[in-house]
Order: structure tokens, then sequence, then C-alpha cells
């Protein structure tokens, strides 16, 4: 009988201690539903790359522009779930201190380099974006801009005395 092989996990490369199966190649429940998710995101990232996925993305871009051409309320409902996403990706990165500062770099390097249009287009959307918030969120931005700026006077003025 040939000895079994040490096996390792494929996730995170620790020793499969008790193996549930000759075909178990993770280590633990969470290394089995980190390897699915992997292959999940690997198979559409692949999938998104054919002809035939790129045709139905497009019909299906083209559809939702059409109704929302046609459709007063779905166009509405459509501007504010767009509205949603971005509010808690924006709230989700600002919440990392890694990925804010990263974002903050970028802005600074596009800012750099981006062409006249590039920057009139920039500030129509930012203009529209202004216009899209309620008096609620606007009196929060402003509150914020506030705070941050009495923090940056506190840091120059050195420690208290
Ligand atoms: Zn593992």
């Amino acid at each position: 009988m040939k000895p079994r092989q040490p096996r390792v996990c494929v996730e995170c490369g620790k020793s499969i201690l008790s193996p549930g199966g000759t075909r178990t190649v993770t280590c633990s429940e969470p290394c089995r539903v980190a390897r699915l998710k992997r292959l999940k995101h690997a198979s559409y990232e692949r999938r998104k790359q054919t002809p035939e996925f790129k045709v139905a993305q497009a019909e299906y871009v083209a559809s939702i522009k059409s109704r929302r051409a046609q459709d007063p309320a779905f166009d509405a409902a459509q501007a504010e779930q767009h509205r949603r996403n971005v509010k808690n990706s924006v709230e989700r990165r600002n919440a990392d201190p890694e990925r804010r500062a990263m974002h903050l770099q970028k802005m600074r390097e596009w800012r750099r380099l981006a062409t006249p249009e590039q920057r009139e287009k920039f500030l129509t959307a930012s203009r529209e974006w202004y216009a899209g918030l309620s008096a609620e969120e606007r009196a929060r931005l402003i509150a914020g801009k506030v705070e941050k700026r009495r923090q940056q006077r506190a840091a120059a003025a050195g420690p208290a005395q």
C-alpha cells in the first residue's frame, strides 16, 4: 500500500490534518468557502471575456436605457438606486483608512494628468451629484467639512498649552 502523501490546503498552505475524503483540498470550512468564492469569481471573470457575454451585456444595458427613456418612474427608481449604490461604496471605502488614502492619491494623480475636457466632465458630474443630495445630506456634508477644517487648524496650531 502506498503511504498517504501529506496534503496541504490550496487556500492557506497549512497541512490538512483530518481529510474528510480523498478529494478534500482545503483545511477548514473558511478555506473551503474562500476557495469556492475564488473559483466562482475566476469563472465569472473568464465568462465576462466571451463574445456571447458581451453581446448579452450590451443588450441588457440597451434595454434598461430604453425603458428608462420611456418610463419616468422606472428612471427615477434607477437613479435613486444608483445614488444609493455610489453612496454605500464611498462610505465603505472611506471607512478603511488604507483604501481612502489610496483613493485620494489616485485623485491627485488624475487631477495632475486630466485634460480640460476631462476636468469639465468631472465638474459637471459633481454638480449633478450635489444637486441630487437632500437638504439633510448637504447639511451633513458641510458639517463634515467644518469639522475637518477645525481638526486641521488644531493640528497646525500644535498641542494645546
Ligand atoms: Zn486552509
